[in-house]
């Protein structure tokens, strides 16, 4: 790839042979594109490597694996894993990591956008830090020492959370969506019910549970704790 000229512009414009030969002007936008899509390809490739790893090693200590993309788009805390993964063993500071999400196609905002910490508390991956800023990923065979599988995986047996279900009239306790039926903020969508905290501090059990639609679970996350009827009660500082 070689500088071949400045337009008047003052953008500069490239000359690669691309595809087998085929010469192809590239603007510095499409350039800076393909370097993306590159670099999206070699994590999507690494985070498949990493994702056998889990599969083999740790999802019997219940490791739990970050998604790297969903229908929206990549994912901070897969990517922010696979990139620790790439460069397995070595103290990598935060803003280097954030650097490399952004530079993967990313949008990264707020103070801490990638939660590198929940990777190991709440997820069990072995990251160790150095300081404040820098983090390093240990092994892919060993879980973090100490790390008990999150009990807030729980969940209410089948009988338990049909008797919930029925005692709630088949609806969210937020916003009345019923289950099967039109998803009242989301129109094109069908209401699933979800077994949502009342206390997110706590696992879920019969006492800590509500039922809420998709929409609204994924609205308060851990923000709000709620009582019975789903009137938020307190606010969980953590949770923000
Ligand atoms: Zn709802």
């Amino acid at each position: 790839m070689k500088n071949t000229k400045n337009t008047e512009k003052g953008t500069t414009e490239y000359k690669i042979d691309f595809f087998l030969g085929i010469n192809k002007k590239l603007t510095r936008k499409t350039q800076e594109n393909l370097k993306k899509k590159t670099l999206y390809m070699a994590l999507k490739q690494k985070y498949l490597a990493l994702a056998l790893a889990h599969k083999n090693h740790l999802a019997v200590l219940g490791v739990k694996l970050p998604k790297f993309e969903n229908s929206k788009g990549g994912c901070k805390q897969g990517y922010a894993l696979t990139i620790l993964f790439a460069n397995f063993g070595e103290f990598m500071h935060i803003d280097a990591i954030k650097k490399k999400v952004e530079e993967a196609g990313l949008t990264l905002t707020g103070t801490d956008p990638l939660q590198v910490r929940h990777l190991s508390t709440q997820k069990g991956w072995w990251i160790v830090k150095e300081g404040k800023y820098k983090h390093k990923l240990v092994s892919v065979t060993e879980c973090l020492p100490g790390f008990i599988a999150e009990k807030r995986a729980s969940k209410l047996n089948d009988e338990n959370w049909a008797k919930m279900k029925k005692e709630y009239g088949y609806s969210c306790v937020n916003c009345g969506s019923k289950e099967g039926g039109m998803l009242r903020w989301d129109q094109t969508k069908t209401t699933v019910l979800q077994q949502g905290h009342m206390d997110p501090r706590k696992d879920i059990t019969y006492d800590n549970c509500i039922p809420q639609c998709q929409f609204c679970n994924q609205q308060y996350k851990s923000k709000a704790v709620f009582n019975r009827r789903g009137f938020v009660i307190d606010f969980c500082k953590s949770g923000f």
